[in-house]
């Protein structure tokens, strides 16, 4: 089991939980391979006149509820088998909170630190320019992920839209809001989860106030949950990022520690260079590393980063009660029943940080329409979509007496077992249905 790769622990998880909650096979099995995955490699001439080449992909894992959407990683640890399972995570997500998407992912295999401006740029364009008749409005839409952001965007959405000599600004989200981006885009994944996480206190009886909250990963979705709950009063006692963590019993001044990683921005704002650990001295705070982290005895553990950082290697001793999962995929699928067991609540993915897909889907919305939103009614639309998605999983994971993973999954393959029924059935095709 602890040799499986990420895509084959994906899809065990999936059978799993559609056997148990008894999902026709059929369903199952089309979800077992992604409609078609493209592999490039990229050749980039570097600054120094030398050409380095780089491996891409683009998965588009199911279109039955329509065109699909995923974000794009720029990571050395890319591989395919990691596209394919966030492809597979974005196709139940985007089902899960009913919006008219079907699941994709793309990355490309690079530390992008190590790149200029103008070699990230040449890097990102080469990108759309290999996946460019894979992608496009009505057929796929990339979005920000691990290491890319609005600017990557930027870039992406020109180039798009150079090759195609036509304004359409609904190709990729996540843009700068000049470019045609949406308000609360940036915000949306925390926001999102801060929503969702809300309604859990709400239904068990919990105060904000009484609660230690460890969040792993201060990049887009990290910190901006992180500066939403702190604002909200909540008491956020340890961050990390890839370079290790702060911790303080009494709680973290998060918007210090976020204005001090943005300060320290070395790569003129593409990238934040800066570490949480290097704000230790000024304020200190006690120096802590991600896997410490991880078994902090906290109330609410935020996994913010990367996949797979919760294992039969360290299940037993992570303490929190509540498993809030902001990152995709943070939680093994080995560890899933140990976890019930105990007692501990996990917060699934794609329930948990579906805020960034839904505001995705928002932007794209005002992009086809030419009719901008304000932030407020961003807001507002988000938090009753992702309030609406919440109740049915709760609801379901009581009936069921489930856990919320196997709700959210169960809800999320029902929705998409109607979609893929409406095509025709077996027993439709074998002409064994009653037309009443
Ligand atoms: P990001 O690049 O903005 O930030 C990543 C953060 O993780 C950084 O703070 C980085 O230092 C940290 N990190 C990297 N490697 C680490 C490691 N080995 N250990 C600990 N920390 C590490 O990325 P992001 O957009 O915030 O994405 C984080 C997670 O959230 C990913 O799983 C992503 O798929 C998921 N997610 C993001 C969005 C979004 O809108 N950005 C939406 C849904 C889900």
């Amino acid at each position: 089991m602890a040799d499986m790769d990420v895509f084959e622990d994906a899809i065990a998880r999936l059978e799993r939980i559609g056997r148990s909650a008894d999902v026709p096979p059929g369903i199952i099995d089309a979800l077992r391979h992604p409609r078609s995955t493209h592999i490039a490699t990229l050749p980039i001439r570097m600054d120094d006149g030398s050409t380095q080449r780089f491996q891409s992909f683009r998965s588009r894992y199911n279109d039955v509820l329509g065109p699909t959407k995923g974000g794009i990683r720029y990571h050395p640890g890319v591989c395919l088998a990691e596209i394919q399972a966030l492809a597979l995570w974005m196709t139940l997500k985007c089902a899960l909170v009913e919006i008219p998407f079907g699941g994709a992912k793309g990355g490309i295999v690079v530390d992008p630190k190590s790149l200029s401006h103008l070699e990230l740029e040449r890097l990102s364009r080469a990108y759309i320019r290999a996946m460019a008749d894979v992608i496009g409005p009505n057929k796929d839409i990339p979005a920000p992920d691990v290491y890319t952001n609005e600017r990557i965007m930027g870039w992406m959405s020109d180039e798009y839209q150079t090759i195609n000599r036509a304004k359409s600004p609904g190709v990729v989200t996540g843009k700068p809001i000049a470019l045609g981006g949406s308000p609360g885009r940036e915000e949306a994944t925390g926001r999102g989860a801060f929503f969702v996480l809300q309604n859990l206190l709400k239904e068990r009886g919990l105060d904000p106030g009484d609660l230690r909250v460890a969040v792993q990963g201060f990049g887009n979705a990290g910190s901006q949950f992180a500066r939403i709950l702190h604002a909200a009063g909540y008491r956020v006692v340890a961050i990390s990022d890839v370079l290790g963590g702060v911790f303080a019993e009494s709680g973290l001044d998060v918007e210090a520690l976020y204005r001090e990683k943005q300060s320290t921005c070395g790569v003129g704002g593409v990238y934040c260079e800066g570490s949480v650990c290097h704000c230790c001295g000024p304020m200190s705070l006690e120096q802590i590393s991600n896997d410490e982290l991880l078994e902090l005895d906290v109330d609410v553990l935020v996994p913010a980063a990367l996949e797979g950082v919760i294992g039969a290697w360290n299940v037993d001793r992570i303490r929190a009660s509540i498993i809030l999962e902001v990152a995709n995929g943070p939680v093994r699928s080995e560890v899933d029943d140990r976890l019930t067991e105990r007692g501990v609540v996990v917060v699934p993915d794609i329930l948990a940080n579906a805020g960034g897909v839904i505001v995705s889907y928002f932007e794209w919305v005002q992009n086809r329409s030419g009719y901008p939103w304000t932030l407020s009614e961003v807001r507002g639309r988000l938090e009753s979509t992702l309030s609406a998605a919440f109740g049915k999983v709760w609801e379901a994971a009581e009936d069921e007496g489930c856990s919320l993973r196997e709700a959210a999954y169960a809800t999320a393959l029902r929705h998409l077992e109607v979609a893929i029924a409406a095509g025709g059935t077996r027993e439709y095709f074998a002409g064994n249905v009653d037309h009443g």
